[in-house]
């Protein structure tokens, strides 16, 4: 197959604005993409409406705006692909791969989140039910850009995971992996709360023949009380009168050396010196940033 160099993309879930860490996450993931020559192509993950904040994509796409990053391509939407991923689980259910499973939060609780595979031969129907694929008892493993060698036992770690919701919601472990493929993305770059899905990710993209993509994930931001910065965690906007400074500290939380009292000038400016100058590997497995801006 010709795959092309470089394909990455960000793919931000429209829950809440961006925050600093999200910054970290889609500027490591451009400037990866722009110093090899590549495409960087968004994708707004809107799959789950319930979660979805009004007004949240927009404000995603002002940001990166005013922060100079350039798209290539349209914005690729999720709730655009339901056919696809649907057409994806038909397939599964009609191959055995994938079955309902009725149990309720209640059913699974004490089991750590892994689950014991109560309903893989139960027969269910598909109504008011969560279909699981199921997975093998196998160590999927890859070799991290930043990260290093991670490794984990499906059966063990996992368990037979969701791909649709008992709502009929689709999960973000199946659109994930259909849609990097269909938009040829050679080259994921995303924050490391995704590390521990990656292995479900690599097993989805053997069952399907999908071409398995280059991985770089970015240590997480934590709070000072060592929450982690995240989606649950409802930041405000990042402000668009500080997009130099804030993008300066994400370079600095990404290990790149910026010299003190440069003039860098307007947000696409500073991009264009930075894209020049990336090294991803001087970016840190663990971030400290005592005077980062947290939120
Ligand atoms: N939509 C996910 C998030 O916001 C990121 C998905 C990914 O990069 O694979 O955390
Ligand atoms: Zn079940």
């Amino acid at each position: 197959m010709n795959r092309p160099a470089y394909i990455g993309r960000f793919a931000p879930t429209p829950s809440g604005y961006l925050h600093f860490g999200s910054l970290v996450a889609a500027l490591a993931s451009y400037l990866d993409a722009r110093a090899a020559n590549g495409k960087w192509l968004l994708r707004m993950e809107d799959i789950d409406p319930p979660r979805e904040m009004p007004g949240a994509q927009a404000a995603i796409l002002q940001t990166l705006e005013t922060y100079g990053f350039e798209w290539d391509g349209e914005v690729v939407r999720q709730s655009e692909r339901h056919d696809a991923y649907q057409a994806l689980i038909d397939k599964l259910l009609s191959q055995g791969l994938a079955y309902a499973c009725t149990c309720s939060r209640k059913q699974l609780e004490g089991t750590n989140g892994i689950y014991p595979g109560t309903c893989r031969n139960a027969g269910h129907g598909f109504d008011n039910a969560a279909i699981r694929i199921r997975v093998p008892e196998l160590i999927y493993q890859f070799t991290d850009r930043v990260q290093g060698e991670f490794r984990q036992h499906l059966g063990r770690e996992s368990g037979d995971f969701i791909i649709r919701r008992r709502d009929g919601l689709y999960a973000y472990q199946l659109a994930v992996v259909l849609d990097d493929a269909w938009q040829g993305v050679t080259d994921i770059v995303r924050g490391a709360d995704l590390l521990d899905s990656t292995p479900r990710h690599l097993y989805l993209q053997e069952l399907l023949g999908l071409p398995q993509p280059r991985y770089l994930h970015v240590p997480l931001l934590t709070q000072p009380d060592g929450h982690k910065l995240g989606k649950s965690y409802r930041s405000p906007p990042l402000p668009s009168d500080q997009a130099t400074p804030l993008l300066i500290r994400a370079l600095r939380a990404l290990g790149q050396k910026v010299p003190d009292g440069a003039a860098y000038g307007q947000p696409a400016e500073l991009l264009k010196w930075a894209i020049e100058r990336w090294d991803a590997g001087r970016i840190p497995r663990v971030l400290s940033m005592p005077e980062a801006q947290l939120d």
